[in-house]
């Protein structure tokens, strides 16, 4: 299959949880030279729903950061703390279709599944999959708990989520992955590894994938080129995309960066922030070169 796009619109999407490390830089700058090369444009949208976890002098440091490395990006820039209204919505026709249920259960009742039961099967990131406590309540006691104000997350009922894909589209369901060049491959999403995955946290009334899902089709993103972590994610926001009846970009996982040991650069295991790096003296040119290497597979071709 070939791109026909008329324009490509890419976009980078940090969270300001952190200072930004080398496999930021690498994730950043694909998707510049990408849109550079497509003729394309690039946004950059701050992923701060985690109110409580995000920091307005990290939000900062990124736009100096990106700035470093001379990077450039369409104004606005979306925040999507600011939006929390449009995933709302989107939760409401999720809801409307009998798709999602609220789930009352703590993070610990969910993994202690995994004390009773040591081979209970895990989602691609390693959580347990939810046994489906929640889902089994019945509608008074659902209705007296919510009227009692405990607090909520929401989740998809994956299978009835699975069933309204399959009889609107009665077949499976994938995505176009780009390596190198024009040539997509057609990947299988896998929705059904993340069980009934959360779409609405207790504390915060969003999650990760309903609001890129969201998102990416607000500001028309095209092309969604991200780490190759968020490989078996996009199974699932594919399956949001077709519930919501919004538009699928193209995918390009690149490869990620990794320590000496081999695991990814992360902001938990401490890398070695940019701005780190600035004040040792790395250029932003020796930065790029670093990536050259990389690189040597991956040729885009708009
Ligand atoms: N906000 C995510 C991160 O910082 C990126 C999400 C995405 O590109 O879809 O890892």
């Amino acid at each position: 299959m070939t791109r026909t796009y008329l324009s490509h619109i890419f976009r980078f999407a940090p969270s300001p949880n952190g200072y930004l490390h080398l496999g930021h830089a690498y994730s950043a700058l694909i998707n510049h030279e990408m849109a550079q090369t497509s003729g394309g444009s690039l946004l950059l949208r701050i992923e701060d729903i985690d109110i409580a976890r995000c920091r307005p002098e990290f939000e900062q440091a990124i736009y100096e950061d990106l700035r470093w490395l001379g990077l450039s990006w369409e104004e606005p820039v979306r925040r999507q703390s600011e939006h929390f209204d449009a995933y709302a919505q989107a939760l409401t026709r999720l809801e409307q279709q009998g798709l999602v249920y609220p789930c009352f259960c703590s993070r610990g009742e969910v993994a202690g599944v995994l004390s009773a039961h040591p081979d209970w099967p895990r989602d691609p990131d390693g959580s347990p999959l939810y046994p489906g406590t929640c889902k089994h309540l019945s509608p008074s006691e659902r209705r007296a708990r919510l009227a009692a104000g405990q607090p909520a997350a929401l989740r998809l009922d994956m299978e009835a989520g699975l069933a309204a894909v399959n009889a609107r589209l009665g077949q499976k369901i994938g995505w176009q992955e780009y390596g190198s060049g024009m040539q997509g491959r057609e990947v299988s999403a896998e929705p059904v590894l993340w069980g009934d995955a959360v779409l609405s946290r207790k504390d915060i009334p969003a999650s990760y994938h309903i609001a890129v899902v969201v998102d990416d089709a607000l500001q028309g993103v095209t092309d969604v080129v991200r780490g190759e972590d968020l490989f078996m994610a996009t199974g699932l926001h594919r399956l949001l995309q077709i519930l919501l009846e919004l538009p699928a970009p193209c995918y390009h996982h690149h490869e990620l960066l990794r320590d000496a040991a081999g695991r990814k650069l992360s902001k938990s295991l401490r890398a070695k922030s940019l701005r780190t790096l600035r004040h040792e003296g790395m250029t932003p040119d020796e930065v790029k070169a670093q990536f050259g290497l990389l690189r040597r597979n991956f040729a885009f071709v708009p």
